[in-house]
């Protein structure tokens, strides 16, 4: 199907994207495409005009200065599986953003996209809340930074206004942790059936800290605040790392997403699996 008509304009700023958001209400900022371009195809988004802000160059690219990493909203996902920094600092994001669809989605499609989105079968958003990252956001009231737990706030719902741009998202890069991501994929598309993410922070074999996200399983991603209690203080081993991954149970609630492909019965009875998996993987980089 085609989509409907719409005026194009290209942005050549930030601020510019901001002035033609507010003089054309409705408009949808354009990136990768890859996520808005289905949706104007199947007319299920049907905007008056889009705003391209794919060569903003201010918006793109990866840097780490005092103690953040900074990942620009137009950096690609391929760019960011492959950064020595992100590797370094977000090991999580790393693994996460390497699998990301295939190598077309993941050179075309970007972080800011990605979570403005806010696809529940998406990966960045469950690494971010775990993580504990920082979206930078830029407005007609100006700017702010909203931490990723508080960005995602449902079934493609986030905390973004009408006429607010995504810049960039920041990471703490300071801490010693290890970090992963494990990911059960769709076989056609590659989004994330489920997906979990895991900051782990050890005193030699011993668990100081641990922070556990699931995504694909509810209609945002959540932190597995169950897990991470019986994780903290128990030694990194798999007996301890099983005992605790059961407990995700406890943290999905009743929302639990499914479909033909994987029910949710079945999603909740995987999603311990994939707790254990990114809780060694994380385990394994933080001794
Ligand atoms: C075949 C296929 C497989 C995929 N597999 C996966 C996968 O395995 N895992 C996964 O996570 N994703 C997957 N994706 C989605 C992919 O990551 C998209 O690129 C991404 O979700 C959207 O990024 P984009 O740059 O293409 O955004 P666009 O499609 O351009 O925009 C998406 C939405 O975000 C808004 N937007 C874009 N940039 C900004 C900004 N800076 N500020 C505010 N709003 C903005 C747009 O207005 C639009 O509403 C897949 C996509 C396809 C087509």
């Amino acid at each position: 199907m085609y989509p409907a008509d719409f005026a194009y304009y290209r942005a050549s700023s930030v601020q510019d994207a901001g002035r033609l958001l507010s003089e054309h209400p409705g408009a949808k900022l354009l990136a990768g495409g890859h996520s808005l371009i289905p949706l104007l195809k199947l007319r299920l988004a049907v905007p008056p005009a889009l705003i391209d802000v794919g060569r903003i160059a201010d918006l793109s690219g990866i840097s780490v200065a005092s103690d953040r990493l900074r990942i620009g909203a137009l950096t690609p996902h391929a760019e960011v599986a492959a950064s020595s920094e992100v590797a370094t600092h977000a090991a999580a994001l790393a693994d996460a953003a390497g699998q990301i669809g295939d190598p077309a989605v993941r050179n075309r499609g970007t972080v800011g996209g990605n979570i403005a989105h806010a696809d529940p079968a998406s990966d960045l958003p469950a690494v971010l809340c775990a993580l504990d990252a920082s979206i930078g956001i830029v407005g007609a009231g100006g700017d702010r930074t909203v931490s990723a737990g508080e960005f995602f706030l449902g079934m493609m719902t986030t905390a973004l206004g009408e006429d607010e741009i995504v810049t960039h998202v920041e990471i703490h890069s300071g801490q010693e942790h290890g970090s992963a991501y494990a990911k059960f994929p769709h076989p056609a598309s590659r989004f994330a059936v489920i997906g979990v993410a895991a900051v782990v922070t050890a005193d030699g074999d011993t668990c100081r800290s641990a922070a556990v996200a699931l995504g694909g399983l509810l209609p945002a991603p959540v932190r597995a605040s169950h897990v991470e209690q019986a994780i903290g203080g128990q030694p990194l081993n798999e007996a301890s790392i099983t005992e605790a991954a059961a407990r995700a149970g406890d943290d999905l609630g009743d929302e639990i997403l499914g479909d033909v492909f994987a029910s949710a019965d079945y999603r909740q009875a995987m999603a311990p699996v994939y707790v254990a998996r990114a809780l060694t993987a994380a385990a394994a980089r933080a001794r």
